[in-house]
């Protein structure tokens, strides 16, 4: 039996007490060393199998194979935020068609990080939505290009994951030219990092005036649409009730 399991953004709190109580009935915990750091007092008796950040096929395969060696075993296999936004739970199901693992996969979700940043900057989402990865390691950039014009123009809300990281940087600064095609520079936009951990920033800035050499790949960044503003720190984005 494997479980992909979502922790949540990082804090305890913000971990689903399904989440926790999988984790702790669980033999055999796989993750990335990050996010196993995050849930230690939790694994501190089990199997514990860790791998590098862009280890994703491995980590997975890992998991597969050891419920395979172990049976009566339950293996974890754990994602930051939730394991269904990119994060490992397709990875897990696609490997175990191709591996003919026969076993039981469950996928129990997680708080993912656009919703975590949300919270924390007020109501910016509250309406239409489009998230967006600006990674291009898996995902050709023009599509990645056409989907930030489209949802720009279709006036969504946008969050933005894997902003920018060391290596790359043009990513985001192409990616607000093309939102500034359709959303004014005035649009607010949240910034949110390390959001539930112990270096949380949180702050408020407009589309113009964003500091990119802030942005880093422990950011989400979420963009207004027309109707968003921000009032005493927060953004907020009506519904639409007339008050
Ligand atoms: N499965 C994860 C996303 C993994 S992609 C989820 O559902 O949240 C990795 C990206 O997620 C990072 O580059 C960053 O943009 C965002 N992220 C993950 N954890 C975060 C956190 N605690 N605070 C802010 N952004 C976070």
């Amino acid at each position: 039996m494997i479980y992909v399991v979502g922790i949540g953004p990082g804090d305890r709190l913000a971990m689903t007490v399904e989440a926790e109580k999988i984790i702790k009935d669980s033999d055999i915990i796989v993750g990335y060393k990050t996010y196993l750091d995050l849930i230690s007092e939790l694994i501190a008796d089990k199997k514990v199998v860790s791998t590098g950040m862009t280890k994703e096929v491995e980590r997975c395969t890992r998991a597969i194979e050891l419920s395979l060696e172990n049976p009566n075993s339950i293996v974890s296999i754990v994602s930051s935020g939730d394991s269904g936004i990119y994060g490992m739970a397709g990875l897990v199901y696609e490997l175990a068609e191709k591996l003919k693992y026969r076993g039981k996969i469950e996928v129990v979700p997680g708080v993912t990080s656009s919703v975590a940043a949300a919270a924390l900057l007020g109501a910016p989402i509250m309406h239409d939505y489009a998230t967006i990865s600006l990674s291009d390691l898996l995902t050709p950039w023009d599509l990645i290009e056409k989907r930030i014009e489209l949802s720009s123009e279709a006036d969504m809300v946008i969050c933005l994951y894997n902003p920018r990281s060391k290596t790359r940087v043009r990513q985001l600064p192409r990616a607000v030219e093309l939102m500034l095609k359709h959303k004014d520079g005035n649009t607010p936009v949240g910034i949110v990092k390390d959001a539930y951990r112990e270096n949380q920033v949180v702050y408020t800035t407009t589309l113009d005036n964003i500091d990119y050499d802030d942005i880093d790949m422990r950011t989400v960044i979420i963009v207004g649409n027309k109707t968003s503003y921000i009032n005493d720190g927060k953004i907020i984005t009506p519904r639409g009730y007339k008050l």
